[in-house]
């Protein structure tokens, strides 16, 4: 009997005010996901998550379809990306979801894996890197958590209005991964596959690592579509596009 394969997506930034993309994701997870051997979710899973008490009617639903994909028996495992990085220890534990780090290891069967949101590659964006090393920083993390939730919400949306004013003026080149930080990943992980999203630029590339052939696939974000990795065990993959019906 052939093993079921594990899945990836990421970049879903659900959120209210994209009703497809919930409905589409949660059909996902309805649908099949249940057939996967896990399911990993690579980070801006949400648009803007302040703290776990951050919920409403749709954050409730997506959280409802992840306890019922992990209840199914299948495992869940979430590496925080730049929206949503603050998802902490209530959140997985009502979704029963593992929270892993940024960057992991990922192994099953034949295949061994590099995962990352993407953003720690993004090296010539000095800005974003500055602003990423004040908000992981969990003294910071601690202060702003314990500021009531209105005022939370309100400075992620300034923040956000911020960051969409940076990229607007920032190059495309800047936005994208810094080809030595994929090489120095590599090496730092003794990886030949790697797989992340954030750039919202799904593609698979290929880049020579000390004469070795290492291949760096990068999802896509869900805004008008699905986007999905299948990865056999046998170390077979498919990039895939979810259509919108
Ligand atoms: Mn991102």
């Amino acid at each position: 009997m052939p093993t079921s394969p594990c899945l990836f997506v990421s970049d879903l930034h659900l959120d209210a005010a994209l009703p497809a993309a919930v409905s589409q994701f949660i059909a996902f997870l309805q649908g099949p996901a249940r057939n996967a051997a896990a399911l990993y979710i690579v980070g801006d899973l949400f648009e803007s998550w302040v703290g776990d008490d951050d919920l409403d009617f749709t954050r409730e639903r997506v959280c409802v379809a992840l306890r019922e994909l992990t209840s199914a028996g299948v495992p869940c495992f979430v590496v925080r990306g730049n929206r949503d990085f603050l998802l902490g220890d209530a959140f997985a534990r009502r979704t029963n979801i593992h929270l892993l780090p940024d960057p992991v290891l990922v192994e099953f069967g034949a295949v061994k894996l590099c995962l990352l949101h993407g953003d720690l590659l993004c090296t010539d964006d000095h800005n974003y890197q500055s602003l990423r090393t004040v908000v992981r920083d969990p003294q910071w993390q601690k202060h702003f958590l314990a500021l009531d939730l209105p005022t939370r919400r309100a400075l992620a949306g300034a923040a956000r209005r911020g960051s969409q004013a940076h990229m607007d003026r920032s190059k495309y080149q800047i936005m994208d991964v810094n080809p030595a930080a994929v090489i120095t990943t590599f090496r730092a992980t003794g990886t030949k596959l790697m797989v992340h999203g954030h750039t919202h630029r799904p593609a698979t590339h290929t880049h020579m690592v000390d004469g070795d052939a290492a291949i760096r696939i990068v999802l896509g974000d869900w805004y008008t579509q699905g986007s999905c990795l299948r990865v056999e065990a046998d170390g077979r993959y498919e990039l895939m596009s979810l259509p919108r019906s």
